[in-house]
């Protein structure tokens, strides 16, 4: 493993090499088609992730027992479009959940039920923190309030996703997999719609023998659901200054593995680094780690879910989320819970960071906002599921009631989030995380005191600094990579193999980079992208700028591109990843 010798300057920014796309003329469709080249449905949610999923079976209980307005919705009251072969596809996450707004989205089923139904794995009885100062060394330390996750269930996303599907299926929504919703329609300064993607189009957009155009899908309400980075979120942001007077949204990246190990582990695990990320400011590096026992009771099997996750406002090129990870499976500390077991899942995902300050306006007329795309996630605590439950929840619930009284406005959601457990949990942690932005030893004391306080200090708003205005320089990060063994440690092909990804290998290019950029950035792509995409010509100058080779149909699809200078842009329906339980 290398990295070039080019000793970059350090003020090489990715924004100023921002991709080519125009968001207003692109994403946004002015108008609807006729009526009759369109397909009409009551509520369309875009993603059917655990939010989207959420939002819908809500929906259908309160639909349930109002048949007339059931019928007002028409033949299809409720829709959900995704792009992933099936729900769950997509959908990675660590996961330790706090169990409340799943209790309260379905209050007939058990904790006991949810593991008969394979997409909960038990719950936390012991839980230990480390700081890892070496790759040898590891700490107990006393657990800070972000990480006490006693009572919590340990999930799995994409397995959640999935039951949510047959139960919105059941209920009546009507789910279109492997369908991707590629721009929003606006008339009058209103959503109302989403079009869907086309089908069977070559490498250079030409269309193929199995062509099938997309379609104007109607909508008297759209839920944007989308995740980390929502390809229509962006672009409803930008049309409504949804994000006027609100913190720059920043990302964090995280890889997984799961592994089945013959020895249960008895706790779960977090460590909180430095290593694998390195201590000195210059590098920007802030990561933490976590190791979750999984029990499958339909199996028997004693599983392990761990990751690593690090915030892209990292400034060496050489930083690579997934190599760190398998770093970290050699510490001491980790490879006791491994020896003797073997890799069974792998994948990688971007969540938003920005916290409660970079949060957009979550409604606009015609739609709203909700999960993810929303950036409801507490990235000190690492939880983002149950907001992604709740918000789904309460923007059912507006929806029904604005629907119900002839309304196309949800604002009603937005104060509903804010008086919820989102809006409350979101602000107690607002600035928790950007003290971290002067690196790992500078920003702990402020981290600390927010901690301390609840969040009374430090006082006011918290800046954030875009990740993609971040000055990159080549570092030597990298020289703590091992090398893949094939038992422990793996190189990205072989992890991209074990997703199921099924990209075809004539699809159009879905990643939008420039692509002759300066080798710093280069480099930054090359080393970030968990899959493998971006490639430097070897016989590239070690100076200067580079071409860069981008091999989509290896994109996993996580999103941190969109945070450091690229886009990633909806694929064809049904291409990437395929999790089981992630
Ligand atoms: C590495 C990692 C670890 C985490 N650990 C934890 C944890 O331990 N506990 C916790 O509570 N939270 C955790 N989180 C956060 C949590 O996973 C997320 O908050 C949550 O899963 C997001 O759900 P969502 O439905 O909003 O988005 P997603 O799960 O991303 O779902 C969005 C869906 O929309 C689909 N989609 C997107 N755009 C389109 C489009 N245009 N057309 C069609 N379909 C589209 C996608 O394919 C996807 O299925 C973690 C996150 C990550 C990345
Ligand atoms: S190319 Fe795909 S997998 Fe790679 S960083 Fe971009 S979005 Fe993630």
């Amino acid at each position: 493993m290398s990295a070039s010798t080019n000793n970059g300057n350090g003020k090489v920014v990715p924004a100023a090499y921002p991709p080519p796309v125009d968001s207003p003329k692109e994403f946004v469709k002015r108008g609807l088609d006729p009526e009759d080249e369109l397909i009409e449905v009551g509520v369309a949610i875009v993603g059917g992730g655990t939010a989207g999923l959420a939002c819908a079976n809500r929906l259908l209980q309160l639909l349930a027992d109002d048949p007339d307005l059931m019928e007002r919705l028409g033949e299809v009251p409720v829709a959900v479009i995704e792009k992933a072969k099936t729900c769950g596809g997509h959908n990675l996450s660590g996961a330790v959940m706090r169990p409340g707004p799943l209790q309260e989205l379905f209050p007939e089923l058990t904790r006991e039920d949810w593991r008969k139904e394979g997409f909960a794995f038990g719950e936390v009885k012991k839980e230990a923190v480390y700081m890892t100062p070496t790759s040898k060394l590891a700490l107990r330390i006393p657990t800070p309030p972000p990480f006490k996750n006693h009572g919590n269930e340990i999930v799995s996303v994409s397995a959640l996703a999935r039951y949510q599907q047959r139960q919105a299926e059941e209920g009546g929504a009507y789910v279109l997999t492997e369908t991707s919703a590629t721009q929003l329609i606006v008339e009058q300064g209103r959503v109302v719609g989403v079009r869907s993607g086309d089908k069977g189009r070559g490498k250079e957009g030409e269309p193929l023998g199995n062509f099938e155009p997309g379609t104007d899908i109607k909508a008297k309400a759209v839920v944007l659901a989308e995740g980390c980075w929502g390809h229509l979120t962006g672009a409803a942001i930008r049309e409504f200054d949804l994000a006027d007077g609100r913190e720059p949204q920043v990302w964090e990246l995280g890889v997984k593995e799961v592994w089945k190990v013959p020895k249960p582990l008895d706790r779960l695990i977090h460590t909180v680094g430095p290593w694998p990320a390195k201590i000195p400011g210059k590098y920007g590096q802030v990561g933490g780690t976590w190791l979750y026992p999984m029990k499958d009771e339909r199996t028997g099997d004693h599983l392990v879910s761990l990751g690593f996750v690090i915030g892209l406002e990292y400034a060496d090129a050489t930083t690579s989320a997934h190599d760190m990870l398998q770093a970290f499976k050699l510490h001491p500390l980790v490879r006791k819970i491994l020896d003797g077991g073997e890799r069974v899942a792998w994948g990688a995902k971007a969540l938003p960071g920005g916290g409660y300050w970079s949060m957009p306006k979550l409604s606009m007329p015609g739609a709203v906002i909700v999960g993810d795309a929303g950036g409801m996630v507490d990235t000190a605590a690492l939880k983002g599921v149950h907001h992604c439950i709740n918000s789904g929840k309460l923007a059912a619930e507006a929806i029904y009631r604005g629907l119900k009284n002839g309304e196309s406005s949800f604002e009603s959601y937005e104060y509903m989030i804010e008086d919820s457990v989102t809006g409350r949990e979101l602000y107690e942690v607002r600035n928790l995380r950007q003290p971290f932005q002067k690196g790992f030893l500078k920003g702990g004391p402020l981290v600390n005191l927010a901690i301390a306080t609840r969040g009374k200090l430090p006082p006011g708003r918290l800046a954030w600094h875009r990740n993609d205005e971040k000055p990159m320089f080549m570092g030597n990060t990298y020289k703590r990579y091992p090398r893949p063994d094939g038992r422990y440690t793996f190189d990205k092909l072989s992890s991209v193999f074990i997703t199921g990804n099924a990209t075809r290998d004539d699809a159009p290019n879905h990643i939008r980079v420039q692509k002759h950029v300066p080798r710093e950035v280069a480099e930054t792509w090359k080393w970030m992208c968990p899959a493998g995409v971006y490639e430097i010509p070897e016989d590239a100058p070690e100076h200067g700028p580079v071409d860069v080779i981008v091999n989509y149909t290896n994109c996993v699809q996580c999103g941190a591109i969109t945070a450091k200078g690229g886009r990633l842009t909806t694929p064809e329906g049904g291409d990437g990843p395929l999790y089981q339980i992630t």
